[in-house]
């Protein structure tokens, strides 16, 4: 599936697909963690799963992103970027919820996703829910619960 340009992005910024994500998808070296995650989830949502590969850290990339069962797949409805936190010179962590639907089903994902960077590009490691403290950003994480969770 190919984004008209013009369009809204998917990842909710406000801006135009091709003034906000595109030019990552397109290969362009995303300027922080932020940008990354954003632009991950537009490839989430328009099924660019070579992007999505690229940008996951080779320690931890999956074979493969599509759900074997393509019925199973997830339609992503909306991401909310909470925090965007530097952790170090060249890590990051993000933390967003991500709302979705499975077989009519609602579903919401809340992560703290880390990130790193290695020779100017930021990659995707891994994610955890927020009631499970990162090692490395325990202080990050002490914050009081929103009402809706
Ligand atoms: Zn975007």
């Amino acid at each position: 599936m190919k984004a008209p340009l013009v369009a809204a992005c998917p990842c909710g910024s406000q801006l135009s697909y091709a003034a906000c994500c595109a030019p990552l998808h397109d290969g362009l070296a995303a300027p922080d963690a932020a940008a990354l995650m954003r632009s991950r989830y537009s490839a989430y949502v328009l099924a660019i799963d070579s992007y999505l590969l690229a940008t996951w850290h080779a320690s931890t990339r999956p074979q493969q992103v599509a759900a074997d069962d393509p019925a199973a797949a997830p339609k992503w409805l909306a991401l909310e970027v909470r925090r965007h936190l530097a952790t170090g010179p060249e890590t990051a962590i993000v933390e967003f919820v991500a709302r979705y639907r499975v077989q009519g089903r609602a579903y919401r994902l809340h992560e703290i996703s880390r990130f790193v960077r290695e020779a100017g590009r930021w990659y995707y490691v891994d994610g955890e829910c927020p009631s499970t403290p990162l090692k490395s950003s325990r202080a990050a994480i002490r914050r009081p619960r929103s009402a809706d969770e």
